[in-house]
């Protein structure tokens, strides 16, 4: 804890003067975070640090395996922080960050790893459908690292399915008040990849072009003539 404490000693003593402004600034107006990002806990996946972001920018909720339980009656700290950054922050984006050497997806291919901790393995059954898809719809004879990556890649994909599920952002959806991604941070390269909705696949984000989104906003609320069937009229 000793270099802990010492940061904490450093940042009361050198950095927080030169900030004190704009911490008063943040009390006195309230956060207006840019995005909610749902990322691992892994220690190296820190999402203020990979977009560079400062205080008040970003709403976090990080877990184990960046999941999100699907909407259920039953309360939970991920729905509990998604539907207050939509409702009460009106955050206009939610990301969905997953990343390279996750131990969660390690747990998740060698479930008898996981014996001595069965929170760990009751909370990766949000991400046994990711298991299931690379299992078949990937090939057989996969090398385990190749496999270790898809994994991680679907769980975002199933966890973006999982999002879906909760009132708060099916309503900010269907309101085009709200978007979708879903990231990938490679550790070893400092890479981020994002998943593109329309394309369906991940892709490098590359600054000289529109970030690939997920899910974009499409406003399709009824209007008079369509009342009770708009949901047939979208397809
Ligand atoms: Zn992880």
């Amino acid at each position: 804890m000793d270099g802990i404490i010492q940061g904490l000693s450093n940042f009361r003593g050198t950095v927080f003067p030169g900030q004190q402004q704009m911490y008063r600034q943040l009390v006195r107006d309230g956060q207006q975070p840019q995005a909610l990002i749902i990322a691992c806990a892994d220690s190296r996946v820190s999402p203020e640090h990979i977009t560079q972001s400062g205080p008040g920018d970003l709403f976090v909720c990080r877990n184990a395996g960046n999941i999100v339980p699907p909407f259920s009656q039953q309360n939970g700290g991920v729905s509990s922080a998604i539907e207050y950054a939509v409702v009460a922050l009106g955050v206009r984006d939610i990301v969905i960050c997953g990343h390279s050497d996750c131990g969660a997806m390690k747990g998740l291919m060698n479930p008898e790893a996981l014996g001595s901790m069965p929170n760990v393995a009751a909370w990766l059954r949000h991400s046994h459908a990711a298991n299931r898809i690379v299992c078949e719809a990937y090939p057989e004879g996969m090398d385990p690292k190749e496999r270790h990556r898809a994994l991680a890649l679907e769980n975002v994909v199933v966890q973006l399915n999982n999002l879906r599920t909760h009132p708060s952002v099916a309503a900010a959806l269907a309101g085009g008040k709200l978007r979708l991604h879903g990231w990938f941070f490679e550790i070893e390269s400092g890479q981020v990849l994002a998943y593109c909705g329309e394309r369906g696949c991940f892709v490098p984000i590359d600054e000289a072009t529109s970030v690939p989104v997920a899910q974009a906003p499409a406003a399709r609320l009824a209007t008079p003539e369509f009342a009770g069937s708009h949901v047939l009229a979208a397809e």
